[in-house]
């Protein structure tokens, strides 16, 4: 299949020379086409360009079947890339959200079927396939508000048996959906009941009993663990990122979200390819990143809906950083996947330009799941994962109009995948 999109009022994030990664001053800056055209082959970026340097003749074979979009009105994104969700989850936890507005207190919530061990209780429960329904109805969704690649974490099972059974879940989806999905081992969530007051025996068996398994089947591309206080400590970190890196695993790991942890300076010694969360950062945690190909990942959703300090994204790209932006859709405490919400939070309440919060949610994030080199911009080559949106005036109205879905017509893989016009 072929598809011309043409008249496009703005082709945004072209790359003639493909990056890595955007860090610093250079996120400000943002190329885009106006007036332009968009060629689509086999599933690829074959070549774009202006309106009026169209030759069709030129561009197109003879014998193709070629279909044309008009886009006349409407602007042209490169998809979203989630580099970090929990979507993989048997239930919502909306009741345990208003017993917190209540002010009930965790121990309360706990007893009422709320936090982590209730989701694991659940996740015991429930069948693969329930999982796998639910789960395909939250990649549909994210799909149709303009997110084309997305990471899913395990962590919800707590147990050998239920971890095996996320990430087979997550196998599947990767089958089945149009998505780009990496799979990432986070055996290291939580301490399960049975293991109170044995956190480091439970480590042990993450790293000689999951860890093995998980490596054998091909279930994760990366491993991960909750380092910060009252979770895991940094010497069970860096024990499960070594243990990881045995198999051929990177870290992506949780960091820094409830204390200066010392989780950041773990993660870069370890070279994980990401460090994620991050509102406690300072002057010691973004000098540790400025040496380092670690990719900051500040998660807005969860801030917002606990209501926590926001990570100084602004003081780390000023100060060098690239920075990216993730949903961490997930039950308990961000139960949105939508992209589009995250860069308007990224420009609202992080004062990112409209620019930077566009590299913090495309090329930013694929690279934080390994994918930069054939997702997150508009380059020739890589994969057609792109959106066009509704009729809307300029790029800046993306994150500015938060709350209404500004996609129209989402194509992944060179193919149309879903549209919003009748
Ligand atoms: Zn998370």
């Amino acid at each position: 299949m072929t598809i011309l999109i043409e008249n496009i009022k703005q082709l945004v994030l072209t790359e003639e020379k493909p990056r890595k990664f955007v860090k610093g001053k250079a996120m400000a800056d943002l190329n885009s086409i106006a007036d332009a055209w968009l060629l689509i082959r086999q599933g690829k970026i074959a070549d774009f360009g202006r309106m009026k340097e169209l030759d069709k003749s030129d561009v197109l074979f003879e014998t193709e079947d070629v279909k044309v979009l008009d886009a006349t009105g409407k602007l042209v994104f490169p998809s979203f890339v989630d580099s970090h969700t929990h979507l993989v989850y048997p239930a919502s936890r909306e009741i345990e959200y208003v017993d917190k507005i209540k002010g009930l207190s965790y121990e309360e919530i706990a007893r009422r079927g709320g936090g982590i061990l209730n989701t694991a209780r659940k996740m015991q429960e429930i069948s693969e396939d329930e999982l796998y329904e639910q789960a395909m109805q939250r990649l549909n969704e994210i799909i149709s508000l303009g997110t084309g690649a997305v990471e899913i974490k395990s962590g919800y099972g707590l147990s050998t048996e239920s971890e095996l059974k996320m990430l087979r879940v997550i196998k599947r989806l990767k089958q089945d959906s149009p998505l780009t999905i990496r799979a990432n081992f986070l055996g290291a969530h939580a301490v399960p009941a049975e293991y109170k007051g044995r956190q480091t025996e439970y480590v042990d068996k993450v790293i000689s009993e999951m860890l093995p398994q998980v490596a054998e089947e091909g279930l994760a591309d990366f491993v991960d663990v909750f380092c910060d206080k009252g979770f895991f400590t940094i010497k069970d970190t860096e024990r499960i990122l070594e243990a990881g890196q045995k198999y051929g695993l990177r870290g992506k790991i949780h960091a820094n979200e409830l204390d200066y942890s010392g989780g950041i300076q773990a993660g870069v010694k370890f070279n994980a390819l990401s460090v994620d969360h991050l509102e406690y950062t300072g002057d010691a945690e973004i000098e540790a990143l400025l040496a380092s190909e670690t990719m900051p990942t500040i998660l807005p959703g969860a801030a917002f809906f606990l209501g926590m300090v926001y990570a100084p994204a602004r003081k780390m790209i000023d100060a060098g950083l690239p920075v990216a932006m993730a949903s961490d859709f997930n039950p308990g405490s961000a139960p949105s996947g939508n992209m589009q919400f995250i860069l308007s939070m990224a420009s609202i309440a992080y004062r990112l330009l409209p620019e930077e919060a566009l590299y913090a949610t495309t090329l930013n994030t694929a690279y934080a799941m390994g994918i930069s080199d054939v997702l997150g911009s508009i380059a020739r080559g890589k994969i057609a994962n792109v959106f066009i949106t509704k009729p809307i005036p300029t790029l800046e109205f993306m994150p500015y109009a938060f709350g209404s879905n500004k996609v129209e017509t989402v194509i992944l893989n060179g193919q149309v995948v879903h549209t919003e016009k009748c």
